[in-house]
């Protein structure tokens, strides 16, 4: 039995969302854990997906597909699922990794189910799983019944964890036959600055919202996160008054984030926003109102204004 992942990267490194779904595709049994990636920098590939248990992984050629391309990288998944005899097909829960997989969906007039934390492989062609809905305020029990099942791991509930031991890896280059249509959507370019961690990814994102003030009110959260290493999320009354684009949106209605550290300023914690953030290891909240909702979440807090707090920890930092 095999099973195919595809793995998304964050900063030329697997992301630590696809490592999620290498977790869950490991639990699946008895089963060679195959990978797709879409790059060339294969050193440093092999050894990272190895640790967690991929018994080959498909380098992906960028002269076939430069960059994201939703629907030719599902052709891609259609083609190397077939030739893989996977019974499985998972991604991570990104917005990638759901895109991808619904195309790859309407590809093969496969189902797929989006967000599980758990799956079991029932017998024949069944699988049983458990997923995520209304951003996971519900857990919902459903069955799979489909030759080859297509499913998204829920980025914040899967744990990652590398397998007992290091797996033997094989790593083949593939150039893959794709038509032109396959490519009429792609990312032709990113803005300058881009390419590093993705929300979804990011192990450290510095929140903002309302209390920021304004779309000028950013650059000094920009600044924090850059020396972080980390990106800026925001929330819905963020987006809503067009201060910073959806895409950054931490919530139920925009990403669910899973970092290390959320340093969420100015921010009150609806239950919407927490619904994308509670899979943050560690969050620290910069409020001046003691009462504020997001303090039941914190780890910690500094209560004050967040325009005289951020500029003292970039100052700190920079004197570090
Ligand atoms: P507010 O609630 O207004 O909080 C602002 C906070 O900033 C306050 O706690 C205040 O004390 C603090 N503050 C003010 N000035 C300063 C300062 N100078 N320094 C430090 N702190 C300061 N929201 C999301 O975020 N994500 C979602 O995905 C989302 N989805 C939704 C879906 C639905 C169906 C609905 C109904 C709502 C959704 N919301 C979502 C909206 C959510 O209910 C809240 O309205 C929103 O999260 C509030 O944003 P906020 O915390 O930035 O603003």
């Amino acid at each position: 039995m095999s099973v195919l992942v595809l793995v998304e990267l964050d900063a030329r490194a697997p992301a630590d969302a696809s490592m999620r779904a290498l977790t869950l595709a490991r639990s699946l049994g008895d089963t060679s854990v195959q990978t797709v990636v879409f790059t060339e920098a294969q050193e440093l590939m092999g050894a990272a997906l190895a640790e967690y248990g991929a018994s080959d992984v498909y380098l992906v050629e960028p002269s076939a597909v430069d960059g994201y391309a939703p629907q030719a990288w599902a052709r891609v998944l259609a083609g190397l699922a077939e030739e893989t005899g996977a019974t499985a097909v998972l991604a991570a829960g990104t917005d990638r990794g759901n895109e991808v997989l619904a195309h790859l969906g309407a590809i093969t007039g496969l189902p797929m189910a989006a967000n599980c934390t758990l799956v079991t492989p029932d017998e024949g062609k069944t699988h049983r799983l458990v997923r995520h809905r209304w951003a996971g305020l519900l857990l919902e029990e459903a069955v799979m019944e489909a030759p080859v099942a297509l499913f998204t791991v829920a980025t914040d509930t899967v744990a990652p964890v590398p397998a007992e031991e290091p797996s033997a890896i094989q790593v083949h280059l593939h150039k893959p036959e794709l038509a032109s249509g396959d490519l009429r959507v792609r990312a032709v370019e990113s803005p300058a600055g881009a390419g590093g961690a993705s929300l979804a990814t990011a192990r450290v994102v510095v929140g903002g919202g309302r209390g920021v003030g304004g779309l000028d009110g950013f650059a000094p959260l920009e600044e924090l996160a850059g020396l972080l290493g980390g990106v800026v999320g925001v929330s819905r009354v963020v987006t809503s008054e067009g201060w910073r684009p959806h895409k950054q949106q931490v919530g139920q209605t925009g990403t669910k984030i899973t970092p290390e550290l959320y340093l969420a300023c100015g921010i009150s914690g609806a239950i919407q926003h927490i619904a994308g953030c509670a899979g943050a290891k560690h969050i620290i909240v910069i409020n001046t109102d003691p009462a504020a909702p997001i303090l039941a979440h914190a780890d910690y807090a500094v209560i004050g204004d967040l325009h005289q707090v951020i500029p003292a920890l970039v100052s700190a930092l920079r004197a570090r």
